[in-house]
């Protein structure tokens, strides 16, 4: 080890790497304002200082990294001053003493929260070391957890460093990192137009992961190099003559394919190097104002195919749409005259700029052609291309079919990831809350449950989580499920095991409630049933029975209540008793409320009618209010559920509809007495002329009678047709009917009749 180690000149090395910087300070090419350079300045110092110790693996000094990092990030993907600062420090939160608060101090909160976020990352992949993050996992976490899109794309600039450097590294080392690098970095620099970077990376990873086939491939492209050149300069004279009368300026050169899209191709088709035909295209980059890109790539493209028959099938215009990443091109591919098809790619300098660079490029040129031709995006333009990309990234274009295949963007929206004290990390759904976390870890840590600290800070269970939040569940064994847990959690999971949880807890009540009730019901000599409890969750407006127990249980319904219920409705089972002795063979529909102890035998006389006033009736009877009738009516009982028998006159507007509908029920009804002692209200109604002395008759002829109460009178006159509603209380039929008559001898009195109210 020791003898591969240079010998170290300190002043030697700091001279190095102020070169270093230096250079550096060229390629940001950008007139960074003053107060940028400073700051980079100061960055660079605080790095150099912060990594003063530490090598990398191939000895030089660390601070190399983040300066490579940093011109990758200025140069190959176009990005500004506080990007480059962030750069410069990645690192040092991570490696070094250094903290987030630090960087806030000294470079301001943006720069310190991409610095937090490009530490965050790291972190998450140290941990998954050992059990590999899903890489699909990863992708999205990536773009999620970067609130910022610079944290991705320094992430990608420190990455393909590493990817440079992976020389010096163990080679089990190297093949994680390769696969890793093709797996989840290569397909993100392609998703934001990062091609030559996209590119790099694949080759880098390719020649780590297959040496052998990858030397292969570079060892032919070397020795045929001379031939391809001379092949694209016999092919191109026709078309820059023809470009060059058509005034038009151009650069034309032969492009190879990447060595592991080659590799990609031979292994594909199954075929060896000799026979990918499509192993270089001819690019034709066109130099113009950008109002006449358009019309010159069109004008280039009819160049082309005037001399070179072109293949249909192979026409692809990224000029009239652009792919969702920001590619522009027109691609045909022709015959040669050697009878070899061939590829022309037809771009403008702005779109070969772009597919190089990404949309850092476009964002320049928008910017430049926007009129003070300076090239510098300002910091409000920028955000705007950043918002671009996040838009880009969230919203996949359904057309880029290319990407879509590995790169399910759509749903990395609609998750979060979050840590466990550990550091292990847990995918979550938006709006998940800490509740939703710890039924995430385990179901018992969601069931006991009491509250969460996130970030450290104590939160309600409902407290929605955020991307990157880190949380520890606090627990109490005291605690159970609760219904009220169901309106904030939002995973499945939670869900299906609060409601399961509830369901079991309710099962348990319900159990008791159905003791208390099997209890005090025996006090009662009754036994529970089907029917009984059917009946009482009817009555109590309760969904099911399980319901009735628990609300029994919790005292919600009481004990009291069922008693009377069920003394009401026994009245009313004995009827049915008696009415399904009555009528053989037919079963009655209406079940009794309870199931009683068998009844004691009646006498069939008696118990055939309800005997009006008889002071030996056992039934609950009432007079039906629709039609009040009063002793010496023609009457019937009808017999209802909890509320004993009612009687109605058999004239009754409601008797044609009971006797058809439910002709089992009735049961004859007779008068004890045709008069009473007691009275029974009664309504009339009569018309006549109106005329000034009526009311005074009416009320005279009533009142004489001495034995009729009158309970209210009303009078209504219209255009001199008078009407009057009286209620008196009568003592029976003959009674009523004698007032009636009375008052039909008054003057003026057209009419009278008994009044009945029609809704029963
Ligand atoms: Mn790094």
């Amino acid at each position: 080890m020791s003898s591969k180690m240079p010998e170290i000149d300190p002043e030697q090395e700091k001279q190095d790497i102020l070169k270093a910087y230096k250079k550096l300070l060229r390629s940001t090419k950008r007139n960074e304002a003053k107060g940028d350079l400073k700051l980079i300045r100061k960055a660079f110092d605080v790095a150099l200082d912060a990594h003063k110790d530490m090598r990398r693996k191939s000895g030089e000094p660390y601070i190399y990294h983040p300066i490579a990092v940093a011109e990758i990030v200025t140069s190959e993907i176009g990005l500004g001053a506080k990007s480059i600062v962030c750069a410069l420090l990645h690192d040092t939160v991570e490696d070094t003493d250094l903290t987030v608060e630090d960087m806030s101090r000294m470079f301001g909160d943006k720069v310190a929260q991409i610095i937090d976020g490009l530490t965050k990352l790291s972190t998450v992949l140290d941990i998954q070391e050992d059990k590999s993050l899903q890489a699909e996992n990863f992708r999205k976490m990536l773009l999620t957890m970067s609130s910022d899109i610079r944290v991705i794309l320094i992430k990608l600039a420190d990455r393909l460093h590493n990817m440079r450097t992976l020389g010096s590294m163990r080679r089990d080392k190297q093949l994680k990192i390769a696969s890793e690098t093709m797996f989840i970095y290569a397909p993100l620099a392609h998703r934001l137009g990062l091609y030559a970077i996209k590119t790099e990376l694949e080759d880098l990873s390719f020649k780590y992961i297959e040496p052998d086939l990858y030397d292969l491939i570079v060892n032919k492209l070397r020795d045929s190099a001379r031939q391809r050149t001379r092949f694209i300069n016999k092919f191109s004279f026709p078309i820059i003559n023809s470009l060059n009368d058509a005034g038009i300026d151009y650069e034309i050169k032969g492009r190879t394919k990447s060595v592991y899209s080659i590799a990609r191709k031979m292994k594909a088709q199954g075929v060896p190097f000799e026979e990918v035909y499509d192993i270089f295209a001819i690019r034709l980059i066109l130099n113009c104002e950008m109002e006449n890109e358009k019309s010159n790539t069109w004008k280039a493209y009819s160049i082309v195919t005037d001399h070179y028959v072109p293949n249909p099938g192979r026409f692809r215009d990224w000029v009239s749409k652009p792919k969702s990443n920001g590619y522009e091109s027109l691609h045909t591919t022709v015959m040669s005259d050697s009878g070899k098809w061939v590829e022309v790619q037809i771009r403008t300098r702005r779109m070969d700029d772009v597919a190089e660079k990404g949309l850092a490029a476009h964002w320049k040129y928008k910017d430049a052609n926007k009129g003070d031709g300076q090239p510098t995006p300002t910091e409000n333009g920028f955000e705007s291309w950043l918002n671009q990309i996040r838009d880009l990234l969230e919203s996949p274009d359904p057309n880029a079919i290319d990407f879509i295949d590995d790169f399910k963007l759509n749903l990395f929206a609609e998750e979060i990831f979050v840590f466990t004290p550990t550091g292990e990390v847990r995918t979550l759904p938006a709006n998940a809350t800490s509740l939703d976390f710890a039924f995430e870890i385990h179901t018992e840590v969601g069931m006991r449950c009491i509250g969460a600290k996130v970030n450290g800070k104590l939160n309600p269970l409902s407290h929605n989580l955020k991307s990157g939040d880190q949380v520890e569940v606090l627990t109490s064994n005291k605690q159970k499920p609760k219904e009220d847990w169901l309106a904030f959690v939002v995973t499945a999971k939670a869900k299906s095991k609060i409601k399961q949880a509830l369901k079991e807890e309710n099962r348990k009540i319900a159990m008791d409630g159905k003791e208390i009730l099997e209890r005090k019901l025996k006090q009662m000599k009754i036994t529970i049933d089907n029917d009984l409890t059917n009946n009482l969750h009817k009555h109590f407006k309760v969904k099911t029975s399980q319901d009735l127990f628990i609300q029994i249980a919790k005292k919600t319904i009481e004990f009291r209540d069922i008693k009377e219920f069920i003394e009401s409705s026994r009245n009313a089972s004995k009827w049915y008793n008696l009415l399904k002795n009555r009528i053989t063979g037919t079963e009655s529909r209406q079940n009794s409320a309870l199931t009683e102890k068998p009844s004691r035998p009646r006498p069939k006389d008696k118990g055939d009618t309800v005997v009006i006033g008889d002071a030996n009736q056992q039934m609950d009877y009432v007079m039906a209010k629709c039609c009040s009738p009063i002793p010496g009516d023609d009457v019937f009982g009808f017999v209802t559920i909890g509320e004993g028998i009612k009687i109605h006159r058999t004239n009754c507007p409601n008797a044609i509809h009971i006797r058809s509908n439910y002709a089992y029920r009735v049961v004859p009804a007779a008068w004890a007495n045709k008069e009473e002692h007691t009275s029974f209200g009664a309504s009339i109604l009569i018309t006549g002329i109106d005329d000034m002395g009526l009311v005074n008759s009416i009320t005279t002829v009533i009142s004489k009678d001495l034995n009729v109460n009158m309970k209210s009178i009303s009078f209504e006159s219209n255009d001199g047709v008078f009407e009057g509603h009286i209620k008196v209380l009568v003592q029976g039929i003959h009674h009523l009917n004698n007032l009636i008559d009375n008052l039909k001898k008054v003057d003026g009195i057209k009419k009278i009749v008994r009044e009945d109210e029609k809704e029963s």
